[in-house]
């Protein structure tokens, strides 16, 4: 059986990143992806903050530039600003510095990565269990790790083994490209076009993905009859059709878990529940948590420390960050019951409390009181 220091489940951005720390370190990796293709079929609406939002949203982060500063080949089209739309039709414009990417290239670079950093990538190969402590048993046979990671996505087979919890809130979402010329202004729409979560426009080169998340307590069915619906307004607004096939998936919304690592097994990404409950962004933090992961493995390895060390590491740099996000959309969810409700908590929140929000920030500090 080939012996490997770490085994990482899942090449998304947390899985590779992981992959590249710990490789860095100087330890063998093994990172394993059930997908034939990297980064394929794109389920994402292929937005990132720039490298200054990022900062500014996780101001604990260090050195986000030397994970976020991408190649230029990666930014299909830069945005300053998203348009929360209520569902009265009433526009409030948010100054936001992100890009909308292509998934599909950004996670093969990030894959990439990782393999110059000396990781061995295996595709079309599915996790399918552990025997005994140390043990992978995969679709191309069994693997022996000191250490495991799953960065498995939101039903993480890792995780099970475990026996962790999965996030106890998910959102179904679905999201295709559309060919046409969007602007540069990206769109969120809330209210019944998208049942307690909202649809989006992200302009793109040539195009736009178009999605949406919705009410977690709709069928399958009825998302993509809702996506469908929306798409087929876009198509007839800008007399266009969807360009890539519609795919979903679901976007952990409850916030982090309350542990990520079990004795030698490290949950990262949306394994974990690592993604901003008020906007469904998980991508950046994916990232964060898996070179914090990656380091954290190698300096346990290497240096004897505890990987309880990565649990610690991330809740110091993003850990706050996310659970104001958590607690903003609690207290908002009262108002996802009405349209009515929900613009009026638009009027109040007003642009400056919706960018708040949308940055993870509360908008009861007490700065704004006095
Ligand atoms: C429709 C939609 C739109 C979104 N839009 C955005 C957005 O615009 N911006 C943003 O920041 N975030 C967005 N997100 C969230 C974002 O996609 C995730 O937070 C991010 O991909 C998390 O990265 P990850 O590496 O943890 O997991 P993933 O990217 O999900 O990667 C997990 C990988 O594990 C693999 N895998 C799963 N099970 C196994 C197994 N048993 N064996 C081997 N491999 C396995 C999968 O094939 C996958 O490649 C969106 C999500 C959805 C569903």
């Amino acid at each position: 059986m080939k012996e490997y220091d770490v085994v990482v489940v899942g090449a998304g951005p947390g899985g590779s990143s992981t992959a590249e720390y710990a490789a860095r370190a100087g330890l063998s990796v093994l990172f394993i992806d059930s997908r034939k293709e990297i980064g394929w079929p794109v389920q994402c609406g292929e937005f990132m903050p720039k490298t200054d939002e990022i900062r500014h949203i996780f101001p604990d982060v260090e050195t986000p530039e030397e994970l976020f500063d991408v190649p230029d080949a990666l930014v299909s089209r830069p945005t300053k600003i998203i348009r929360m739309i209520s569902p009265s039709m009433r526009e409030y414009d948010v100054g936001f510095s992100g890009y909308s990417t292509e998934r599909r290239a950004f996670d093969k670079y990030l894959a990439d990565k990782a393999g110059k950093a000396g990781a061995e990538l295996m595709t079309d190969t599915k996790f399918m269990g552990r025997e005994g402590r140390n043990t992978v048993i995969t679709t191309k046979g069994k693997f022996r790790a000191d250490i495991i990671v799953g960065a498995d996505g939101p039903f993480s087979s890792v995780r099970k083994t475990v026996g962790a919890n999965p996030p106890s809130l998910l959102y179904p979402a679905m999201s295709t490209t559309m060919d046409g010329e969007f602007g540069d202004v990206v769109e969120m729409y809330f209210g019944n076009v998208a049942p307690a979560g909202y649809a989006w426009i992200i302009p793109k080169e040539g195009g736009a993905n178009v999605g949406l998340g919705a009410d977690p307590n709709l069928t399958d069915k009825k998302v993509g009859f809702y996506a469908r619906d929306f798409m087929a307004q876009i198509g007839k607004k800008f007399n266009t059709k969807p360009r890539q096939i519609v795919a979903g998936g679901w976007v952990p919304m409850s916030g982090p878990l309350g542990k990520t690592v079990y004795d030698n097994v490290l949950l990262v990404g949306d394994a974990a529940g690592h993604v901003m409950a008020t906007n469904g962004g998980g991508i950046c933090i994916a990232m964060i948590c898996g070179r914090i992961a990656g380091r954290a493995i190698g300096e346990h390895l290497n240096n004897h420390r505890s990987l309880d060390d990565y649990e610690a590491q991330w809740r110091n740099a993003v850990g706050k960050d996310l659970e104001t996000a958590r607690r903003m959309m609690k207290y908002a969810s009262f108002a996802f019951s009405s349209n009515w409700l929900l613009s009026i908590l638009f009027r109040t929140a007003g642009t400056s409390g919706l960018s708040k929000v949308i940055k993870c920030k509360s908008i009861f500090s007490l700065k704004d009181w006095t």
